[in-house]
């Protein structure tokens, strides 16, 4: 009789489903896909600052190059003014003017230079932060990565041994009983076979009808039958 090694199948196949299941709702992987999401979002901040830091920094060293220009143009009205080459009154009060026009020009664009570099400092240290969250983010999602591998690996070592146990206990049942039991297994997992509890199919939400029963009975020992209720191989 195979009725043994036909239970020991529906064991072993409910094993393989556990295990999968197990594979395949590993703690990790939400994990890392929560890790991920938060990574995302703090990227879309982390892209929004450094695009406001860049530009600041921008119109810093763009104002820098002006304040430049005209430092070297008060600079060059200076010398003209100390070197002796203007001389009429007229001449040296406009230099003057121009001179003294040109240094609160310069200044004035030092202040805002002064300003757009604090401002960038400002957000030079959210970024940083927000950066270094980033290589934390990455760093778990590696160390999630591995401990998913290693799961899989062993989960994967133990279903090729329930697999190959499987393989040995199907050899054993009659190819008929097996092939009707796989027919079946989709729609009724690990209570494909029931056992006849002597009243009725314990799969059966309903009951029994008397003389199914009795067809049932007076099976005992013969080769399973199916319930005519549900379908599900009954063993007596
Ligand atoms: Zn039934």
């Amino acid at each position: 009789m195979t009725l043994h090694e036909l239970l020991e199948i529906q064991r072993l196949d409910l094993e393989v489903r556990q295990l999968r299941h197990r594979r395949a709702n590993l703690p990790q992987r939400s994990s890392s896909e929560t890790v991920a999401n938060e990574m995302t979002a703090r990227q879309a901040k982390l892209d929004e600052l450094t695009f406001e830091r860049d530009d600041r920094l921008g119109d810093q060293q763009r104002l820098e190059a002006e304040v430049q220009v005209v430092r070297m143009r008060a600079e060059g009205d200076e010398a003209r003014l100390y070197g002796g080459e203007v001389n009429g009154i007229k001449e040296l009060e406009a230099l003057q003017h121009e001179i003294a026009g040109l240094r609160e020009r310069q200044s004035e664009l030092e202040n805002r230079v002064l300003t757009l570099m604090e401002q960038v400092e400002e957000l030079n240290g959210p970024i940083e932060g927000l950066a270094e969250d980033q290589m934390a983010s990455e760093a778990l999602l590696e160390r999630f990565a591995a401990e998913i591998a290693t799961a899989e690996a062993d989960i994967d070592r133990e279903l090729a041994t329930v697999l190959e146990q499987r393989k040995v206990q199907a050899e054993l049942v009659d190819p008929a009983l097996l092939s009707e039991y796989q027919r079946l297994e989709p729609s009724f997992g690990s209570a494909t076979i029931v056992q006849f509890d002597g009243t009725g199919c314990v799969g059966c939400p309903s009951q029994m009808p008397a003389v199914e029963v009795d067809r049932i009975r007076r099976r005992a020992g013969d080769d399973p039958t199916n319930c005519q209720e549900c379908g599900r191989i009954v063993l007596h």
